[in-house]
């Protein structure tokens, strides 16, 4: 079995949201779906993807935008962390209010917590819990592929001067990808793919 992995790339600030799902029984998942919700519509519709589940990095507003269109026109059930529940339920704290329409907010319908595995056909997606930009932040690890939404991006990392985000654990948690093998590859929130490997030896908030 091999894993399909489509990027989308949406809204105003360049959200990556993936579509992923398991090449024989084409059942799969959606990762953060930010916004444009026709635009991913499309890559799971040209691929011919069944979309078990929608899976949430964090509940930022710019990761969570076309949940309700998704969930609608797929009939797949949304899974986060509960401590992210701050943010995905109130508009006033995920940044909808502040940067986006206002209107973005979404309730979980299953709560999924570190070292949970979520399987769609005979994909298997790992959770990592990895609190820093926001304290419910997930990874994702399924075979050498890792959705790492805000908390790794290449050469950087996720912010943690917001309301609840916390340095600190941000560090820990760094700690916990870069016990990841070197050629694991890496599919951050925004903007470029990298792997474990090059952040391990470049990414300057990498302590080594
Ligand atoms: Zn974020
Ligand atoms: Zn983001």
């Amino acid at each position: 079995m091999n894993i399909i992995v489509k990027c989308v790339v949406v809204g105003a600030i360049e959200t990556n949201c993936f579509v992923a799902a398991d090449s024989e029984t084409l059942e799969g998942v959606v990762i953060d779906p930010g916004e444009e919700a026709g635009k991913i519509l499309r890559v799971i519709d040209e691929n011919k993807i069944k979309v078990k589940y929608i899976i949430l990095t964090h509940g930022h507003y710019d990761h969570i935008g076309a949940v309700e269109e998704i969930k609608i026109k797929t009939g797949a059930k949304l899974l986060a962390h509960k401590e992210d529940n701050i943010f995905m339920e109130h508009p006033e704290l995920n940044g909808s209010s502040l940067f986006g329409d206002g209107t973005d907010k979404v309730s979980a319908d299953k709560y999924i917590a570190g070292d949970d595995i979520i399987r769609a056909g005979k994909m298997e997606l790992k959770v990592i819990h990895t609190p820093g930009h926001t304290p419910g932040g997930i990874c994702l690890l399924t075979g050498k592929h890792l959705f790492s939404g805000d908390t790794l991006f290449y050469g950087s990392i996720g912010r943690t001067d917001f309301p609840h985000a916390n340095h600190e654990e941000m560090l820990k948690s760094l700690e916990k990808l870069m016990k990841l093998d070197d050629d694991v590859r890496v599919y951050p929130g925004h903007g470029e793919m990298t792997t474990i490997g090059f952040e391990r030896r470049k990414n300057p908030f990498i302590e080594r």
